[in-house]
């Protein structure tokens, strides 16, 4: 196929990283890129090495339908505007996206090739052009417990989620650190003070927590030295969006028929960058530990099986530990009370690489080899 791939919203949170990945990976050799962008248009692209012409205007039908393939993480407003107009077009290029607009409809395969290959090989074979990044913690969570899919193993699961400020974006990430900064300016020399009565600090902080100086306009709430227990939008049956995802998406990746339920609640907390997941797993069947942690550590080359020891956790099982790579940990593996199909573990990975840029990235080359 031709080499013509346009990436659209480049410098955003998800578009940055994609960009660096691709670049380490050198994709770019593989194509000729042209950037486009709502806000940049005439503005130098980024460098690639090789030359690629200014930064064109992302809502611009003509200039997009000149590529062969289109790359957006510009968000799910640019996708419901631009991408009828594209196909109404009569465009009939490979459409790659991060936003969630198109996941679910039938003519969009959802995109994480080390779990379902089989399910994108099938859907492009089938002439389906639409190939869409899964939820950020659907597409996590399905990496990290792969392996127990695989086995045929799970009756349900419940998720419970842990979810970084970078999720939501590049502004929100902004005013994470920007509440930060007021709580720690706000508390002025008092913080330096070891003999400070920690009760007077403590009530400093609750009392900018409820001010109006804390910055609160992306994320409606604080969120430093807090937590939002609400992502999304509400839909039915007390769910929000985020959680509604986790069953449908995780489905439809894995191409089940009978489904299998996943539900649970999802948290906002204060880490900067990388998801985690607290899980418990009905089993169809009482598994042996050392079996289940084989099952889990052998299903993909990025998932690292944590050892369940406070050592081992404290140094590996966090997002500070996994930002910026393309490990998906595991911890905590451990059967639960509730009987011996009942397994806990916990799961965390950077939600902007496996939850965003790197299936996308991925789903490229598949198509570019093609
Ligand atoms: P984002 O950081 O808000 O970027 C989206 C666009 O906002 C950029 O392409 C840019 O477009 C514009 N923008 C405005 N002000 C900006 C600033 N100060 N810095 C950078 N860009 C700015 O959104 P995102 O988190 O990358 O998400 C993009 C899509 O991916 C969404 O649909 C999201 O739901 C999905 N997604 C996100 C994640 C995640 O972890 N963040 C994970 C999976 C999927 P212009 O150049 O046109 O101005």
């Amino acid at each position: 196929m031709a080499r013509r791939v346009g990436i659209i919203g480049y410098r955003g949170m998800v578009g940055s990283v994609l960009f660096e990945r691709m670049k380490a990976e050198k994709d770019f050799e593989l194509f000729e890129p042209t950037f486009f962008s709502t806000s940049q248009q005439g503005q130098a692209a980024p460098d690639v090495g090789k030359p690629t012409g200014p930064v064109k205007d992302a809502n611009d039908v003509e200039a997009l339908k000149s590529c062969d393939v289109l790359v957006s993480c510009q968000g799910g407003d640019y996708t419901k505007a631009v991408h009828p107009k594209l196909r109404g077009a009569g465009w009939g290029g490979y459409w790659i996206d991060a936003a969630s607009t198109l996941r679910m409809a039938p003519n969009a395969v959802i995109v994480l090739d080390p779990v379902n290959r089989r399910v994108i090989d099938s859907a492009l074979s089938k002439g389906v052009k639409d190939c869409i990044g899964g939820n950020c913690t659907v597409s996590l969570m399905l990496m990290a417990i792969q392996g127990l899919f695989d086995k045929g193993w799970v009756e349900w699961v419940s998720s419970m989620t842990y979810q970084a400020a970078s999720g939501a974006g590049a502004k929100n990430m902004r005013e994470l650190l920007l509440q930060m900064r007021t709580l720690t300016q706000g508390l002025g020399r008092t913080l330096d003070d070891g003999d400070a009565s920690i009760l007077e600090l403590d009530r400093a902080v609750s009392k900018l927590l409820v001010s109006a100086e804390l910055p609160t306009s992306a994320f409606g709430a604080p969120l430093a030295a807090s937590l939002i227990p609400w992502i999304d939008s509400a839909v039915a049956d007390g769910q929000t969006r985020e959680e509604l995802k986790g069953h449908v998406e995780a489905n439809k990746i894995l191409g089940l028929s009978p489904e299998i339920p996943v539900d649970g609640l999802c948290v906002r907390i204060g880490a900067m960058r990388s998801h985690s997941l607290a899980m418990t797993i009905k089993l169809k069947k009482d598994v042996p530990l050392p079996e289940i942690e084989q099952a889990l550590a052998g299903a993909n080359q990025w998932v690292d099986l944590i050892p369940n020891d406070k050592e081992a956790t404290l140094k590996r099982l966090s997002p500070a530990a996994v930002s910026g790579t393309l490990r998906v940990a595991v911890g905590r593996v451990h059967k639960l009370k509730m009987g011996p199909e009942y397994l806990g573990c916990f799961a965390v990975g950077d939600q902007l690489l496996w939850g965003a840029a790197e299936p996308l990235r991925r789903v490229l080359r598949i198509l570019l080899e093609r």
